[in-house]
C-alpha cells in the first residue's frame, strides 16, 4: 500500500513511525514532513494546503491512502478537494470538520441534540458577551468561534477578567477573524480527558483515553500552550465511563453530524470533562491531538494502518476491544524553546535523541526541528515529544524522564511533573 501523510509536526511523526511499522505499507510520503519524519517516509516539498499539488503527486504515484494529520487543512476542505480526485482520506470533509472549526457551530449542534456540555451562549456583540457573563457568573471561560491555536480558550476567574477577554477576541482582534464571533459558557468542575474515536461509514472504533498538561509550568501553572505532555491510559475513563461516552456522546454526535449531511470520516477527539453529573464535551477537536498522538501511537499494539484505511474507503471497522492495548502504559513529554510559549529563538543544535532511543521503550518524536548543514537545529515553539511505553504509567513516566536526561539545546526546557499527579491520585 502507498500511502501519503500530510503534515509536519510531533503528531505526523509519531503516526509516520506507526505507519512505517505496518506490513501492508511499501511506500510512504509526506508532505511536508520533517527532519524525524523523514526517517520514516520521503518528505516532498509541498504544503499541507496545497490541494492540487497534493492530489497531483497521489494520482501520479498510485496512492492508496492519504492520512491528513493537522485541522487547519482539514477545516479548509482538504479532504473533500482530495475525494473527488478519487482518492481513498483518512480526515473529514469541511464540513464535519467545522466540528473543530466552529466552536458555534458545536456547540449549537450539541444543545440541538442533547449531548452533554457546558451551558453557554454565542455573540456577535461584546456587551451582550458581558452582559451572560453576569448571568453565568464566575469563573466562566470566554472562547474564540474559529481556529486559534489551542490558545482561543480563556478561563475567566473573575468578571474584569472575562471583560478583558472578550475586549481581546472582540474589540482588540487578538485571534483576528477568528474573535469575531464568541461562545461564553459555564465553567465546569473535573477531571479532563481526551477521548479518541475512528469514525466512518463503516462504524466507529474507540481508541484509548488520554490526558494532556496543556500549561507550561509544573503542577498546571502558567499560560497555555500546545501541550506539554500527554499519557495513555486514563484510569478516570474506565468500562462505566467509556460506556457512557459512547452512548450518550460519541453516538449522538456522528449521528447528528451525518443527518446533517456531513457524515464523519476520520478520528474524532472528544474533550471531556468528568463533572459531578457525569462526562461532558469540553470540545471536539477532528483530528488527533498533540502531543496525545505520540502516547497513543506508542500505546497501540493493532497495526494502524488497516483502520486507517478502512476509514476512509467505509468499509466495515473491527468491533471495539477497548482493551487490546492493556497492560501497557505510554508517556509524552515535550521539550520546548526557552522562552515558549511566549517568544523564542530558533538555530540551537540538538543533541541526545539517539542516546535517548537507545533506552528501552523510547522514542522521540520531532516536532519543531530543521536540518541544517548536516546539524539537527531547533526550528518551532516544542522542539522534541520524548516517549516512551512500559508495563505501566509509573515506569513509563520513569522511562521518558530518562529518554529527556539525554536531550541537550540551548534554552531548553520542559515540564518534570507529566503523568505524575496521576500516578499520586492513584497511590491516594
Ligand atoms: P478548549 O480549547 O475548548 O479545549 O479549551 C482549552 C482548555 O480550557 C480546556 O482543556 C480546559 O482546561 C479549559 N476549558 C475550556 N472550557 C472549559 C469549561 N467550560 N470549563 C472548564 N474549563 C474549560
Amino acid at each position: 500500500m502507498n500511502v501519503l501523510l500530510v503534515g509536519g509536526g510531533g503528531r505526523e511523526h509519531a503516526l509516520a513511525w506507526k505507519i512505517a511499522q505496518s506490513p501492508l505499507v511499501e511506500h510512504q510520503w509526506a508532505a511536508p514532513g520533517n527532519p524525524g519524519i523523514a526517517r520514516h517516509a520521503r518528505c516532498l516539498d509541498l504544503a499541507v494546503d496545497d490541494a492540487d499539488g497534493l492530489a497531483g503527486f497521489a494520482v501520479a504515484h498510485e496512492v492508496d491512502l492519504v492520512v491528513v494529520g493537522p485541522e487547519q487543512p482539514l477545516v479548509g476542505g482538504l479532504a473533500d478537494q482530495l475525494r473527488t480526485r478519487g482518492l481513498a482520506v483518512f480526515g473529514p470533509g469541511q464540513r464535519a470538520a467545522a466540528i473543530e472549526g466552529s466552536k458555534a457551530f458545536s456547540k449549537r449542534l450539541m444543545a440541538e441534540h442533547g449531548i452533554p456540555t457546558a451551558r453557554f451562549a454565542t455573540f456577535d456583540d461584546p456587551a451582550a458577551a458581558r452582559r451572560y457573563c453576569r448571568d453565568l457568573g464566575a469563573p466562566c471561560v470566554v472562547k474564540t468561534d474559529g481556529l486559534a491555536a489551542g490558545k482561543g480558550a480563556i478561563v475567566c476567574a473573575t468578571l474584569e477578567e472575562a471583560d478583558a477577554a472578550i475586549a481581546q477576541c472582540m474589540d482588540q482582534r487578538e485571534f483576528g477573524a477568528a474573535g469575531a464571533t464568541v461562545v461564553v459558557e459555564e465553567f465546569m468542575r473535573g477531571e479532563e480527558a481526551s477521548f479518541f474515536v475512528l469514525a466512518g461509514a463503516g462504524g466507529v472504533l474507540p481508541l484509548a483515553a488520554a490526558q494532556d498538561h496543556k500549561t507550561v509550568f509544573d503542577g498546571d501553572r502558567g499560560p497555555n500552550t500546545g501541550g506539554m505532555g500527554a499519557f495513555v491510559p486514563v484510569a478516570a475513563v474506565d468500562a462505566p465511563v467509556y460506556a457512557r461516552v459512547m452512548r450518550e456522546i460519541v453516538e449522538p454526535t456522528l449521528a447528528a453530524l451525518a443527518a446533517g449531511g456531513a457524515p464523519y470520516t476520520g478520528v474524532l477527539y472528544v474533550g471531556l470533562m468528568l463533572t459531578a453529573e457525569g462526562p461532558k464535551v469540553v470540545e471536539f477537536n477532528c483530528r488527533f491531538g498533540d502531543p496525545e498522538c505520540q502516547s497513543l501511537m506508542m500505546h497501540m499494539r493493532d497495526d494502524l494502518v488497516p483502520l486507517l484505511a478502512a476509514v476512509a474507503r467505509g468499509e466495515k471497522l473491527p468491533a471495539p476491544r477497548p482493551w487490546a492495548s492493556a497492560g501497557r502504559a505510554a508517556v509524552c513529554v515535550a521539550v520546548a524553546s526557552g522562552g515558549y510559549p511566549g517568544r523564542y529563538t530558533t538555530g540551537h543544535e540538538v543533541t541526545g535523541i539517539e542516546a535517548a532511543e537507545a533506552r528501552p521503550g523510547v522514542q522521540v518524536f520531532q516536532a519543531g526541528t530543521a536540518r541544517r548543514e548536516g546539524r539537527l537545529v531547533t526550528a518551532g515553539g516544542r522542539v522534541l515529544g520524548v516517549t516512551a511505553v512500559a508495563d505501566d504509567l509509573t515506569a513509563a513516566v520513569a522511562a521518558a524522564y530518562e529518554g529527556v536526561s539525554h536531550i541537550r539545546f540551548e534554552g531548553m526546557h520542559y515540564r518534570t511533573d507529566i503523568g505524575r499527579r496521576a500516578l499520586e491520585v492513584r497511590a491516594t
